[in-house]
């Protein structure tokens, strides 16, 4: 089985591709258009600059070549959602070509691509007879990733796209949620002919529609059947596919090249952009470099790329043991109350010093990083944790008999940290309450 994937990619500009549009959120259907998006007679596109810059980032990314030159293509196709009846797209020359994506940091899935377009509207189906249609949407720009078929089951398809989407987010810092998504076109195919499967969305849908796909095709090679090439959709409340066209061979769509704009020169352009690293080769580095298992950096990266930064400047300068003990351990627990309430990391990197320094104890550290995560004060910290021992001890003044078990078997203690746990509805983490009841067993034996 063979899977390949088209991965587009809503770019994060301000504006749309070539008219000064908005890209935001609309108020309501057809109100950020001009005559441009909508192409209108007369009308002419100017290139927004910004998609190039996303796309070379891409490209990089990738591992792509970027092309030294470029210039955009009209691919003809009457659609409601695209009034031009033509779209804007590259075809010979698109910005990077022949790169490859390591899965897991292992497995080679090959890039063809990568190149911009304009997105087409959207198509609202009202009742069986007729459609409404939105071009809000119309001329925002769109990253276009085609892979090579070398991914081998839907689980793997879903895995990839995970990790590309999770880069893609790093690198051109694209929002996590809001109108902006990502689609995805799977091509399938399970004996000689491939189908492909438009527009779907959501790593979920895209191991459903092509695990429904591989049965489908299995089913009719083995009952002696053919595939057609053919194009199809995913229905994602049934879970099924189904066929929408046969599927159109690239000479159908009649490419020009797009008389309205030029031909761009990228060369000096692409030197100058400098990407950030990638989350999943982060994760590599992190582990190759420090000498931490592969799992633990995946942790701190996918916690947040801040956190691994946090990580790195501590193993950096005070030692990967204190990293480890200290970032992975309390830093990396906090850390997602300390972006909750826009904390900064910037205050931990000092304690850690103090201790290496011997200025303050293991203690004393834990509680410091504790509130610098929380934004709490050291004295409600340690109220609360009078607090806990408080409950504790009562707990087993009244339940001698656990010290006694618990001489014989450990697990004693469970009763005890049930009960506080319960008791302190959930004020304290269960790894602090298990480490207190343990203390305060062990001090009455
Ligand atoms: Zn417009």
């Amino acid at each position: 089985m063979k899977i390949g994937l088209e991965i587009h990619v809503q770019l994060p500009t301000k504006s749309k591709m070539f008219c000064s549009c908005p890209t935001t959120d609309a108020p309501a259907p057809n109100t950020h258009v001009c005559p441009t998006c909508l192409g209108m007679p007369g009308s002419r596109p100017v290139l927004n600059r910004k998609v190039l810059e996303y796309g070379i980032m891409l490209a990089k990314m990738l591992g792509c070549k970027v092309a030294d030159t470029t210039w955009f293509s009209r691919k003809t196709y009457f659609y409601p959602d695209m009034s031009k009846s033509v779209q804007i797209t590259q075809y010979d020359n698109p910005i990077g070509e022949g790169g490859v994506y390591y899965l897991n940091g292992k497995k080679p899935i090959r890039i063809t691509r990568i190149h911009v377009e304009e997105d087409p509207g959207k198509t609202k189906r009202v009742g069986d007879l007729s459609s409404l249609i939105d071009y809000n949407r119309s001329g925002i720009p769109l990253a276009e990733i085609v892979t090579e078929p070398d991914i081998s089951t839907p689980a793997e398809a879903r895995e990839f796209l995970g990790q590309l989407i999770e880069d893609i987010r790093h690198v051109i810092a694209l929002p996590g949620d809001g109108e902006r998504s990502i689609r995805c076109d799977c091509n399938i195919s399970v004996g000689k002919e491939r189908c492909e499967v438009k527009n779907v969305t959501g790593l979920k849908n895209v191991e459903r529609a092509l695990t429904f796909e591989m049965i489908r095709q299995t089913k009719i090679l083995k009952a002696g059947g053919k595939i057609d090439r053919e194009t199809r959709r995913f229905d994602e409340e049934r879970g099924v596919t189904i066929s929408v066209r046969k599927k159109e061979f690239e000479a159908d769509y009649g490419y020009i090249d797009e008389p309205d704009l030029g031909i761009y020169h990228l060369k000096e352009m692409a030197d100058a952009i400098k990407i950030k690293e990638s989350p999943q080769k982060m994760a590599l580095r992190l582990a190759h470099e420090y000498g931490i298992d592969q799992k633990a950096a995946k942790q701190l990266v996918t916690t947040s790329v801040g956190l691994a930064e946090t990580f790195e400047a501590v193993a950096k300068e005070l030692g990967v043991q204190n990293a480890v003990k200290w970032v992975s351990g309390p830093v990396s627990a906090g850390w997602k109350a300390m972006e909750a309430r826009g904390g900064s990391p910037d205050d931990v990197v000092p304690i850690i010093r103090r201790f290496v320094a011997g200025e303050i104890t293991d203690t004393e550290c834990a509680l410091e990083i504790k509130c610098a995560m929380t934004g709490e004060s050291a004295e409600s910290v340690k109220g609360a944790s009078g607090d806990l021992d408080k409950i504790i001890g009562e707990f087993l003044d009244q339940n001698p008999a656990i010290i006694a078990d618990y001489a014989k078997n450990e697990k004693a203690a469970n009763k005890a940290i049930g009960f506080v746990m319960k008791q302190s509805g959930g004020r304290f983490s269960s790894a602090e309450v298990v480490e207190a009841v343990r203390k305060d067993i062990e001090s009455r034996m």
